[in-house]
């Protein structure tokens, strides 16, 4: 009951990355950058299995970015001529690269970083990927028909990584599909739609992660336009109770989501946002605790999984590691409170 699991992303050591950014530099290349991105993975699964965490992942040490670490190995994309566009329906003015001929993938993208992590670790282990629909609010479309037929393009891309991931002995693949919170018609149709397909075959556990952002500057100024109540997730939830994902991730601790929201998503494993990424300040256990509490009135206990609100990655490190051990500490104290 309450298993602990990170959203995916945590901060990069300061040998590894810059530090405080959502796009750092790396410090070192070549083979110096592979083996240090390697110690950084090695580091988060101990420092994970150490918090108490029962799903481990490789805190996307590997990758500079969410959705950029997957086009990296993308045929198809001009990277060189970057043009300007809005991405997340203009909430962030972004250089992006451009989709020039039809996709395909060059080879496989994450397969170092996940058999290590299944080497390290002998619990659940998770690993994350960009959802098609976030995909495609992130490049610029120059070759495809339009943003659908685009998005069931990278779907496919995405499902022969997934399931290379599986063979790989990964447990939970989980897509991260922040877009699902902006275009909220179009997530409800076609971005389900492209998000099964990108899970079409895999056996294994699926997840999507739907957020509200990294606590950034951009995002902290979008969510001040919500309202008193965030009410994105009512559109999409329905479409995905009715799909095939396992598992869905949402925002709760210190987010205008109403709460009942969470009902919608009947037959699902819910991982609650029980940890704020937007704030340095350490939830105590208590304070999980009661967030497990309230999203118990909505979600049956052996389908709750307590969660990060979304990715760790700007936070200091100090900060990060506290707040895994808060997480695993507060749903240890739920199991005793809830029984
Ligand atoms: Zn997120």
């Amino acid at each position: 009951m309450f298993h602990t699991a990170i959203a995916g992303s945590l901060p990069k050591p300061a040998w590894l990355a810059e530090t405080g950014k959502l796009w750092p530099k790396w410090q070192a290349e070549g083979d110096a950058l592979a083996r240090a991105k390697a110690d950084a993975t090695l580091l988060w699964i101990k420092l994970q299995e150490d918090a108490g965490l029962d799903v481990i992942g490789d805190g996307e040490q590997s990758r500079q970015h969410f959705v950029h670490g997957f086009l990296e190995q993308v045929e198809g994309i001009d990277f060189a001529n970057k043009v300007e566009i809005g991405i997340r329906n203009d909430r962030y003015k972004a250089l992006v690269p451009q989709v020039v001929a039809p996709l395909r993938l060059k080879g496989r993208v994450h397969a170092t970083e996940a058999r290590l992590l299944r080497a390290h670790t002998s619990r659940q282990i998770k690993f994350t990927l960009p959802g098609p629909m976030t995909i495609v609010d992130t490049v610029a479309n120059s070759h495809y028909a339009d943003r659908v037929a685009m998005a069931f393009a990278f779907a496919e891309l995405l499902n022969q990584e997934a399931l290379a991931l599986q063979a790989d002995g990964v447990d939970i693949i989980q897509f991260d599909e922040p877009a699902f919170n902006v275009y909220l018609d179009e997530a409800a149709t076609w971005g389900v739609a492209a998000l099964e397909r990108a899970a079409q075959g895999l056996t294994c556990k699926t997840a999507v992660h739907i957020c509200y952002g990294y606590g950034i500057e951009a995002n902290i100024a979008w969510k001040k336009t919500l309202g008193d109540q965030w009410r994105q997730y009512e559109t999409v939830f329905p479409a995905l109770a009715a799909s095939r994902i396992d598992q869905v991730s949402l925002e709760c601790i210190h987010s205008q989501v109403p709460p009942e929201l969470m009902a919608l998503l009947t037959g699902k494993e819910v991982m609650v946002g029980v940890i704020d990424v937007a704030s340095d300040v350490v939830e105590s256990p208590e304070d999980v605790a009661d967030t497990i509490g309230r999203a118990l009135q909505f979600v049956p206990r052996h389908r709750l999984i307590a969660c990060t609100n979304c990715g760790l990655a700007p936070m200091q490190r100090g900060v990060a590691e506290a707040k895994l051990r808060a997480l695993a500490a507060g749903a240890a104290l739920a199991r005793q409170r809830y029984v």
